[in-house]
């Protein structure tokens, strides 16, 4: 019975009453569609065996969604559907390997570009500063002087440290030792009225206010230290003749008075939070 059902798998059939085949994607049977192919191409037995071949095609399609290389199972017993392509000569089976071959490599050259441009980028940006911090004539010389693999490998370790710098919290440290420092000396709490109502009895028990290292905040604020830094030493220390010190100087400045601003307004926020009322619910009429 089997052999007879294989040798009358495709094309119209006369099955008897038993063998009845169905197709498990739209449940027709011989009789209402007498010309469409049908095939059996998984190990299932019953009434999930038959499937007309262009309805089966339609549900590969679905599962594929337009990639023609995805395996696709037989949702019932999993094997995998064997689907055979006519032979379209050496030239298509060349054009397929090529087109394999570019779908591979794309991404790699496409990350390797975006990597490229970060790289030339962060080298830029590194002489870009160094001709900023000890002025433009002496960084030339200097960046002329070395070895161009030193700079292709330091230059862009500039932005690098600055980045990571950034990343040095040393505003909270500061603000947890003064907090601390004050509870152990009251009259800390005249000198630095912000922390006048610093709880004595013990440290607060108020969340800190959490701040989340934000990227682009991180990454701005790193890239344009430099500048910064240029412009506060030209105001603040116009006599200093060395550009690198005059820099330097300008740089720590900011980064002290930017601090003290910050300790300032994180405690304050956290009094702020800490003194907080929830108010009782006024009936509006
Ligand atoms: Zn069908
Ligand atoms: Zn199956």
């Amino acid at each position: 019975m089997a052999d007879e059902l294989q040798q009358t798998d495709v094309g119209n059939s006369q099955e008897d009453e038993d063998n009845k085949r169905y197709c498990w994607v739209c449940y027709a049977s011989d009789e209402d569609d007498e010309t469409a192919p049908w095939v059996k191409p998984c190990r299932c037995r019953g009434t999930t065996k038959w499937v007309h071949q262009s309805c089966l095609q339609r549900w590969v399609d679905e599962k594929q969604k337009g990639n023609s290389t995805v395996k696709v199972n037989c949702p019932q017993c999993g094997i995998e559907y064997h689907i055979a392509f006519p032979n379209m000569g050496q030239l298509m089976l060349f054009l397929d390997r090529v087109d394999a071959l570019i779908y591979k490599v794309c991404p790699f050259v496409a990350a390797g570009v975006v990597v490229g441009s970060i790289y030339w980028t962060a080298v830029t940006y590194g002489a870009i500063t160094v001709m900023q911090v000890v002025g433009y004539q002496e960084g030339m010389t200097q960046m002329e002087a070395s070895d161009p693999l030193v700079l292709l490998v330091g230059l862009p370790t500039i932005p690098i440290f600055l980045i990571l710098g950034k990343m040095v919290r040393w505003e909270d440290k500061v603000l947890r030792l003064i907090r601390a420092s004050v509870h152990r000396l009251p009259f800390l709490k005249y000198l630095l009225p912000a922390f006048r109502y610093e709880s004595s009895v013990g440290v607060s028990t108020t969340a800190v206010i959490s701040d989340p290292v934000n990227a682009t905040r991180v990454l701005c604020g790193a890239l344009s230290l430099p500048t910064i830094a240029t412009v506060a030493g030209r105001l603040f220390f116009p006599a200093v003749q060395d550009n690198l010190t005059r820099t330097l100087l300008g740089g720590v400045s900011f980064l002290v008075v930017k601090g003290i601003f910050k300790v300032y307004y994180k405690q304050q926020q956290h009094v702020m939070q800490s003194r907080r009322k929830i108010i009782d619910y006024q009936q509006v009429r």
